[in-house]
């Protein structure tokens, strides 16, 4: 494990659901605006089917959760959100959405890309991956590596971009840590903003995301991290 030493000057974050990045990254994506750096979300699906409740009306859960969205997205400082209002559930990797996502990487021309790690599905025995965080995964691995790069693919979505850096969250392979002790107030208020998702227990989550963040920072002696699965994308 070592420490990320990275102050790109564009990013992109290309997550499944409204309050994914903020959870996975929202330390990392704070500091990075914080330093001036554009900061890029695509959030694949509307979100309509995150909730528990029986009977939850699902247009107004999509509604909500664009909004809180985009207050997560302004505390965090990010220059853009990109809804692409895919079904909750309904992800797939296929060529319309790679052509969708190949387009804003060319577009926006980010550094670094941060996305879902699809390669994990199982957590402690007690946790089985979304299937619209695999798909979205898989989809901007194409996406980036190598569709963007190369004029061949996708030639009307624009001039080709080569991403130089991957950073995947989720993962069973961290082995870089981002120091976000900085940021971690912000991403704490950030997660908190997605309030249809907090399941009215909002201090517990608080406790989670500050318990989670000092776990994943003591490997580098930080004391708050968030851990990633690092590619540097050779070219
Ligand atoms: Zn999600």
């Amino acid at each position: 494990m070592r420490a990320l030493r990275l102050q790109p000057s564009s990013a992109m974050a290309i997550y499944a659901h409204p309050d994914d990045a903020d959870v996975a990254a929202g330390g990392l994506l704070a500091l990075w605006a914080s330093e001036g750096c554009a900061v890029h979300l695509v959030v694949v699906c509307d979100g309509a089917k995150g909730s528990h409740v029986p009977r939850a009306d699902s247009t107004l859960l999509r509604d909500a959760r664009r909004e809180e969205q985009q207050f997560a997205a302004d505390l965090l400082g990010a220059a853009t959100v990109i809804g692409l209002d895919r079904p909750d559930g309904g992800v797939v990797n296929d060529e319309e959405l790679r052509a969708l996502l190949v387009g804003l990487v060319r577009l926006y021309r980010p550094e670094v890309v941060l996305g879902p790690d699809p390669t994990a599905t199982f957590f402690g025995g007690v946790y089985v991956n979304h299937r619209d965080h695999r798909e979205t995964g898989w989809a901007l691995l194409d996406a980036v590596a190598p569709a963007a790069a190369m004029p061949l693919y996708f030639p009307e979505q624009g001039e080709p971009h080569q991403v130089r850096h991957l950073l995947l969250s989720g993962t069973h392979e961290p082995d870089v840590v981002a120091d976000v002790s900085r940021t971690i107030d912000t991403k704490v208020k950030a997660v908190l903003a997605h309030t249809s998702q907090l399941a009215g227990d909002a201090e517990a989550i608080r406790e989670v995301v500050y318990e989670r963040a000092e776990q994943a920072g003591r490997p580098v002696g930080v004391a708050f991290g968030e851990a990633f699965r690092s590619v540097e994308l050779a070219f």
